[in-house]
């Protein structure tokens, strides 16, 4: 049996573009997990899969009716998720996106059963709208070894050689959209870590990716000195 308290549940939040993924992973390197996924991937696991279980049938419904999945889904693909192996530490990312989906995880780690979680943890890369907005329309990718590159005036690929053009995925329009829907539920989960005395752990985004991972390494450290003592 692990002992109680010895594994750690993190959750990766911030805005789109925030750096969110990049970070995730970095910290699953440094903690020596595998156990790492995004809501995102766990959905696109499900549409693509053939099963005509009644859950999976409605999922695949509302996603070619463009509807938004009900938090109970979320909640599932993620319970799921957790339940198929607790030998290691794991990070979420995008999850929990809600009050409803940060009740869940809160009462999960609660259970009995489950006493070998601590409490879970929540990493918001906070960054401005502008900001993410300013730097995606100006964001150029090597045209031949897709590497991306900030706002920059150069425009050959470093690596390669390959020219850089702007990426036209990044449309300021859709980005701007899902913003709007990204900062109500950011909130929404802050409010709810603050409000139930669980760590929250706010990093200005807009620095280098290094500097960032070296705070969240450092302040998460800290945090577990302290609860352990
Ligand atoms: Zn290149």
């Amino acid at each position: 049996m692990p002992t109680p308290n010895s594994k750690k549940i993190f959750s990766f939040l911030g805005l789109p573009a925030s750096g969110k993924g990049t970070q995730a992973k970095l910290l699953a390197d440094k903690l020596q997990t595998d156990r790492i996924v995004g809501v995102g991937s766990l959905m696109r696991e499900i549409l693509a899969s053939n099963s005509n279980d009644p859950f999976v049938t409605q999922i695949k419904k509302r996603y070619n009716e463009g509807t938004p999945q009900p938090d109970e889904v979320a909640i599932d693909l993620v319970k799921s998720y957790l339940d198929s192996d607790q030998s290691e530490d794991i990070i979420l990312d995008n999850f929990p996106f809600s009050n409803a989906q940060a009740q869940f995880l809160l009462d999960y780690v609660k259970q009995n059963e489950h006493a070998l979680w601590q409490k879970p943890v929540l990493i918001y890369l906070k960054s401005e709208p502008e900001t993410i907005i300013h730097r995606a329309l100006f964001r150029k990718v090597c045209a031949a070894c897709e590497t991306i590159y900030g706002d920059t005036d150069e425009m050959i690929c470093e690596k390669c050689g390959g020219p850089l053009v702007v990426r036209s995925d990044d449309k300021e329009e859709t980005l701007r959209h899902r913003i709007a829907i990204y900062q109500p539920k950011i909130k929404e989960v802050i409010d709810f870590y603050k409000n139930n005395d669980l760590f929250c752990l706010e990093v200005a985004a807009d620095q280098p990716i290094e500097s960032v991972a070296l705070e969240i390494n450092k302040r998460i450290d800290e945090y577990f000195v302290l609860y352990s003592n």
